[in-house]
């Protein structure tokens, strides 16, 4: 049996194109291929369990990749509007948190279950357990390979995603590996959306500790991106949502460094005379509780502490050097990155199929005809807020638009 239309992956795009596919064109047979033993096993992790679907503000500004202009076709034809329809059609209604988009059910397992039981109702076909090999062309169709098994195909859609959240989710980046060797061109991975791990020393002390601050991510002494939010400090580095926003552009090529402004509604010179008439008024206290009442306790001391002074000193003691000191590692307290937590804790992978292979319009590979690549596996990634999976539903519904005007 030559299958129409097979998919590589049950994931979030790969669920989306077969279920949107069958929904339009219902002559067509479709069969999923998943490694893991159920699908959307990553998707039921998304947005803490609560899966971030979309956001209201899906502008090209968000995403990354070689050539991120690749990704505007298919992000504003397939707009989070006619995801939402998509996704309303297989009983999943959208609710905003902000910008944010989520479903109603704050439920990252009822947007797996809805497209579960859509795969069920209009039959395509589910293999899991099924790793997928090796791809092969045979007399013009495709021969994709499972261990044992082999199966044809007129289409193959890869959906494999990459290496983010590791093999306990079937995230292990071999179908890249397969598709690089077969002699497409790939874009190197690195990790994205993650958490950073910076020197220890200093972290070590704050463990625990979450503060608003501007991060500034710096390598080579450039600024490369700054993000504003509740930061952590963490006995490795450092997490929160600025600290995973800014990590895409860690390069352990060269030198990077976090800086935190823990003060960043005030400037230096404002801070400096603030610190002046506060080490005025607390002159009977001693350097331990210079910040208590205005820092968090544990935070104010490291400070002091890094400033080179002494907590048992007096508050009289500080000199003007002192409080310029002071005022400098709080507008800039930063730590030299050692690199991040890895692809197991990363949000998305940036790199992987290089997009000038690809036609925009169709996902399908120019020199491929028939193969189509959607969602993370292509070398576009999106910031954390839903842009990823935006990505993979757009990227999807393109693909599968395309492969309807073929067959129609
Ligand atoms: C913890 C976590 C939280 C996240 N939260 C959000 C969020 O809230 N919002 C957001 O926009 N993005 C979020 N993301 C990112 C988002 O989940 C991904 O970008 C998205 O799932 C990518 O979709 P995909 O279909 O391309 O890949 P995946 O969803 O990874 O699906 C790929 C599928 O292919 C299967 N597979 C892989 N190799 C093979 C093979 N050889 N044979 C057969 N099957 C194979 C895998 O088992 C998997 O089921 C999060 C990611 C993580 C890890």
């Amino acid at each position: 049996m030559i299958n129409d239309v097979i998919i590589i992956g049950g994931g979030a795009a790969g669920l989306c194109a077969a279920v949107y596919l069958k929904q339009k064109l219902p002559s067509l047979s479709i069969r999923i291929l998943e490694s893991q033993s159920r699908v959307g096993k990553k998707l039921a992790l998304t947005g803490n369990g609560r899966c971030n679907i979309t956001n209201k503000n899906i502008l090209l500004s968000s995403y990354h990749g070689k050539d991120v202009s690749f990704a505007e076709y298919a992000l504003t034809k397939y707009d989070r509007f006619i995801s939402e329809s998509f996704f309303e059609s297989i009983g999943v209604s959208f609710a905003f948190e902000g910008d944010k988009g989520y479903p109603a059910s704050f439920q990252a397992g009822s947007v797996v279950d809805c497209l579960r039981f859509a795969v069920e109702e209009l039959d395509i076909t589910l293999n899991l357990e099924t790793k997928v090999t090796n791809i092969q062309v045979s007399n013009g169709n495709y021969k994709v390979i499972a261990d044992n098994l082999s199966f044809l195909a007129r289409n193959v859609i890869v959906a494999s995603g990459l290496l983010s959240g590791g093999d306990r989710l079937g995230c292990d980046g071999g179908v890249l590996s397969i598709l690089k060797k077969a002699g497409f061109d790939t874009v190197d991975t690195k990790p994205a959306i993650v958490q950073v791990k910076t020197e220890t020393d200093i972290v070590k002390q704050l463990k625990g500790i979450k503060i608003d601050a501007l991060v500034t991510l710096k390598c080579d002494g450039k600024t490369v991106r700054q993000e504003f939010g509740e930061t952590l400090f963490c006995d490795y580095g450092l997490s929160g949502p600025p600290v995973l926003q800014v990590s895409r552009g860690i390069d352990t090529r060269r030198k990077c460094e976090i800086g935190l402004d823990l003060m960043s509604d005030t400037d230096y010179n404002t801070l400096l005379s603030n610190l002046e008439n506060r080490a005025k008024s607390l002159k009977n206290r001693n350097l331990d509780e210079f910040f208590t009442g205005m820092l968090n306790k544990r935070l104010g001391q490291v400070i002091i502490k890094s400033a080179g002074l002494k907590l048992s000193e007096s508050v009289s003691s500080l000199k003007i050097q002192d409080l310029k000191k002071i005022a400098s590692l709080l507008k800039n307290f930063s730590f030299n990155v050692m690199g991040t937590t890895g692809y197991i804790n990363s949000q998305v992978t940036a790199g992987g199929l290089k997009t000038d292979g690809f036609n925009s319009k169709t996902m399908m590979s120019k020199n491929a005809k028939g193969l189509y690549a959607i969602g993370e596996i292509l070398d576009i990634d999106g910031d954390c807020g839903g842009f990823n999976l935006q990505w993979a539903w757009s990227s999807a519904m393109c693909a599968a638009d395309a492969i309807i005007k073929e067959n129609k």
